[in-house]
């Protein structure tokens, strides 16, 4: 059995500190899984520079012409690390069989490789990294983080838990992800919904190694508020329950304002107001809401996603089966 083809795909921005310190345990990390007789030597660490505005191109240009294991791609301009990530992704795609996508800054143990490129040749096709504690994370950064992914999966938006962007996908799951055509995308939500085989690997969590966090708060809400927007149309749905409610309360309301006009309690006037506030109050939010739902269907729509993708076939090697360890 030929050896697969690794790519580590990294989105770099700005980060001039931390690339000289982390390249290195990459390309270790790449060689020692070539050593080790799991990958191919052909496997590669590919930088995406994220339209940084420091020395980080240059760092990579020197990286890739001092060391044939380093590759980088630039984007014209800063999109985000998301967008970066898949960029990284979507260009590896047709060089290799498996991809790992990871953060530059060290944050994330590189050694949680071994066990997914083992996952990868026990046949599954995507293999998240999760952290298993955040003791290293402030208080503050581990409770919205965690309360994030709660949200998330009641907002029915199925994430995997304290599992960011380090993971493992094969060439057969990003060619199926590539079908994924929205322009919204939070790539952690989005995985989940391509199928196949997956499984988990746990590791923790370390500190950055240099430089600083491009994620403050207002960016991590950023994402979270794009990331329940571009899965979930729940909280359209919501706008519908609520009309409902109202609805309901509104006729009451009605019936209370008309027993008191008749028991002669009320003030001229009065019960028609009531009456009229009450019922354009719970028609008026029962209309957002059904008017809501069809914009959720054209707002999917909009996304061109794939309806189905196969995974098996009897013919064999007819949909690129991923390789099974030969024991
Ligand atoms: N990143 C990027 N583009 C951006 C912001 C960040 O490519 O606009 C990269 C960054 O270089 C790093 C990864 O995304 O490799 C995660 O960023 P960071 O470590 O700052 O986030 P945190 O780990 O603090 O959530
Ligand atoms: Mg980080």
């Amino acid at each position: 059995m030929e050896l697969p083809v690794l790519y580590i795909v990294i989105p770099c921005y700005n980060e001039q500190e931390v690339l000289p310190l982390t390249s290195k345990l990459f390309a270790e990390k790449i060689t020692q899984l070539a050593d080790a007789g799991k990958v191919s030597d052909k496997s590669r660490v590919l930088f995406v520079n994220d339209g940084s505005k420091d020395q980080t191109w240059s760092i990579i240009q020197q990286l890739a012409q001092k060391d044939e294991r380093f590759e980088g791609v630039s984007l014209s301009r800063n999109r985000g690390h998301q967008n970066a990530l898949l960029g990284g992704l979507l260009y590896a795609k047709d060089r290799c069989d498996i991809t790992i996508s990871i953060d530059c800054d060290g944050q994330d143990d590189i050694n949680a490789m071994d066990a997914m490129v083992d996952a990868y040749l026990d046949g599954c096709d995507v293999v998240y990294g999760v952290r298993a504690k955040r003791t290293t994370d402030t208080f503050f950064k581990r409770f919205t983080a965690e309360g994030f992914y709660k949200l998330m999966n009641w907002l029915g938006a199925n994430i995997v838990f304290n599992h960011a962007d380090y993971r493992l996908m094969s060439r057969r799951a990003l060619e199926a992800f590539s079908k994924f055509e929205e322009v919204n995308i939070f790539l952690r939500g989005m995985v989940p919904l391509v199928g196949f085989k997956s499984t988990s690997v746990y590791y923790d969590r370390a500190e950055r190694m240099a430089g600083e966090s491009h994620y403050p708060l207002k960016k991590m809400l950023a994402l979270a508020f794009d990331g329940i927007t571009s899965l979930s149309v729940k909280p359209i749905r919501m706008i519908t329950g609520l009309g409902v409610a109202v609805s309901i309360l509104s006729f009451i309301g009605v019936i209370w304002s008309v027993i008191t006009h008749i028991l002669g309690y009320a003030v001229a006037g009065w019960a028609s107001t009531v009456c009229v506030v009450c019922f354009m109050g719970g028609v008026q939010l029962l209309c957002l809401g059904v008017i809501g739902e069809y914009i959720g269907k054209i707002y999917m729509e909009t996304k061109h996603r794939p309806r189905f993708i196969l995974s098996e076939s009897t013919l064999e090697g007819e949909l690129g089966k991923t390789p099974k360890k030969e024991d």
